[in-house]
């Protein structure tokens, strides 16, 4: 997926501000934020969606969203979101968890 914005990130090809990674997941800081901590965490294998990744695969990458945002959210509490397809609002097509904090979240989204 040599024109996949997130494959670039996760292979160092474009650059991010990154905040962990490991062999499964790559998590990086959002380039527009919409919250004061607004990271997204996503797979290194390319999934183009929540639909396309398997259960094991979305254990792992669960598991690392709410460790990144358990040590985040300064005990205040977080939200992951994952947009998929256009009513969804998902604009990259790369699975991606968005993970929210540092500010009261509305319900519901927009
Ligand atoms: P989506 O709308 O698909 O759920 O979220 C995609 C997110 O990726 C958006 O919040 C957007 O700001 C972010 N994004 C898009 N391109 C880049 C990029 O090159 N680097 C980083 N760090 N974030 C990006
Ligand atoms: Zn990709």
């Amino acid at each position: 997926m040599n024109d996949c914005v997130f494959c670039q990130i996760a292979a160092g090809k474009l650059p991010s501000q990154k905040v962990y990674e490991d062999e499964d997941v790559l998590a990086f800081y959002d380039v527009r934020p919409v919250a004061p901590v607004h990271v997204l965490v996503v797979p290194r294998v390319h999934r183009s969606s929540i639909l396309e990744a398997t259960p094991e695969e979305l254990g792992r990458l669960f598991d690392r969203a709410r460790q990144l945002a358990r040590g985040l959210d300064q005990g205040r509490g977080f939200r992951l979101v994952v947009n998929t397809g256009d009513n969804g609002g998902q604009t990259v097509p790369h699975l991606h968890v968005h993970v929210l904090a540092g500010r009261a979240m509305t319900w519901p989204p927009g």
